[in-house]
């Protein structure tokens, strides 16, 4: 048994011999040097493990073509870029997890513009002198939401931070005890209160917080009152929450600055679509709330951002914190941020072209139509892997919004005849560019309502790949 072990080692090719083979030699011109002899170690230290495993490996296995095409397949592999595109099939809109938001055509084009060339981002073309990043968005975003004052940074947990060091720094912040919401990947409002250096002051219950529980809480040291949008949790049953009207009113009575966290904040009043009524920005704004935070890639659709608006005094003490320049916005997402805001100065216009609307928007008829069209596309499995059946079932907005919100949807399900959900949902991962499903009680869900039409073919020849294996 040893012996056959060492045979079978020695049996492998030499990488001198790979190097000169016709595969890897056509290959020096791609790529460099170093990477091709990593590519070599790799599949020839691969070889070594499974030999001392105890597999076996006849003399056409370990031949060099035989080696050198498991070489060019790990170079291609590992040559691969780390951040790559994928086919989002979960149905989930705003994925955290599969990046967010896709940008509207128009911002992808700003973004070439700006990107491959110099502009304006800090310099006044009116005035020949140095200019402020930030004067590129806060007009548009003070006219489309009302604010007396607008500022953006990188994201909404940089928002949070900046706010709350900026107005309540050593002092303390009065949020309630049902808000005290931790977002995926870590954003904690206790945590962020601490960062910032704010004293935060629970009140009320996990269920109920009632105005005299703020009231009674309120005293020299009070710098802010806190609203957290829950985002991705609802308190159902006996609850009760204070209005931000009514926290504005408090406020006023004492002095005292009301902020907001909107987490995914948007600008259209979805309840006029039939979807479940959110407040809007303009709406928050309007009760008198003196500061709203929200990002740019939730339910907005645009680039990744946090965007601070609100009373110009506060907003301007915002600017002048030395913070703000650790936690600033980049040239690439304010070219982007600009042109989706740009969008909505028309509704109608914004839930065409921003596909975050578009696809919180698409209606049950014609989900089923591209469910139909992918159907035909995959055209007749030639085998019992699995077969494929239409089913009703439901998307979500994703991106700790509308959280309970049920839309509607028609999925294509693989249903697992001789290969198993985990194989099915594995291989289309791994394909190239990799698809992302949900499995459900063993079974492979696809939710066309986050595949985009340019996808369909790629995502058609998979499917028909699969079931021909
Ligand atoms: C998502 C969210 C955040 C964090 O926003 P990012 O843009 O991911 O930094 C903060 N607060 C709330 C309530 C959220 O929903």
């Amino acid at each position: 048994m040893e012996v056959d072990k060492k045979q079978l080692l020695r049996n492998i090719p030499k990488v001198d011999r790979l190097l000169e083979s016709d595969s890897i030699s056509g290959l020096m011109h791609q790529y460099p040097r170093s990477m091709v002899l990593k590519a070599i170690n790799s599949v020839l230290e691969a070889y070594r493990k499974k030999i001392l495993d105890g597999e076996i490996f006849d003399s056409d296995d370990l031949s060099i073509e035989s080696v050198s095409g498991k070489v060019v397949d790990e170079l291609a592999v590992i040559s691969r870029h780390s951040l790559r595109e994928v086919i989002n099939a979960t149905g989930v809109i705003v994925h955290t997890n599969l990046g967010r938001s896709i940008l509207p055509a128009s911002a992808i084009r700003r973004f070439d513009l700006i990107a491959g060339g110099y502009s304006n981002l800090e310099y006044d073309l009116q005035k020949g002198k140095r200019g402020s990043r930030y004067t590129h968005v806060e007009e548009l975003l003070k006219e489309l939401t009302g604010a007396e004052g607008a500022m953006v940074v990188n994201n909404n947990a940089a928002a949070v931070l900046l706010c709350l060091d900026t107005l309540a720094k050593g002092r303390e912040v009065i949020v309630s005890r049902g808000e005290l919401v931790e977002i995926g990947g870590s954003f904690r409002i206790p945590d962020v209160m601490k960062k910032s250096g704010a004293r935060m002051v629970e009140v009320g219950t996990t269920n109920k917080t009632h105005l005299r529980d703020y009231s009674s809480a309120i005293g020299p040291d009070t710098a802010l009152l806190l609203k957290v949008h829950r985002s991705n949790f609802q308190i159902l049953g006996f609850t009760k929450d204070v209005s931000e009207s009514e926290l504005v009113e408090l406020g006023r009575e004492h002095h005292i600055p009301v902020m907001e966290d909107l987490g995914s904040g948007c600008f259209v009043d979805f309840s006029k679509y039939g979807l479940l009524k959110e407040p809007t920005v303009q709406e928050v704004l309007s009760c008198g709330v003196d500061v709203v935070t929200f990002s740019g890639d939730k339910m907005l659709g645009g680039p990744q951002a946090g965007i601070i608006l609100g009373r110009e005094d506060i907003i301007n003490e915002i600017k002048k914190n030395q913070l703000s320049r650790a936690l600033r916005i980049d040239k690439l997402t304010l070219c982007s941020l600009e042109d989706t805001l740009r969008l909505y100065r028309d509704e109608e216009i914004a839930i065409k072209e921003i596909p975050t609307l578009r696809m919180i928007l698409m209606k049950p008829p014609e989900l089923k139509k591209k469910a139909r069209k992918l159907i035909r596309m995959i055209g007749p499995l030639r085998s019992d892997n699995f077969r494929i059946e239409l089913k009703q079932g439901i998307s979500r907005v994703g991106g700790g919004a509308l959280p309970l919100l049920d839309l509607p949807t028609t999925l294509i399900c693989l249903v697992p005849l001789t290969m198993s959900a985990n194989i099915i949902e594995e291989w289309l991962r791994n394909y190239d560019p990799p698809i992302i499903v949900r499995v459900e009680k063993e079974q492979v869900m696809i939710d066309v309502r986050t595949v985009q039409d340019r996808e369909f073919r790629t995502l058609a020849g998979a499917i028909r790949e699969l079931s021909d294996i």
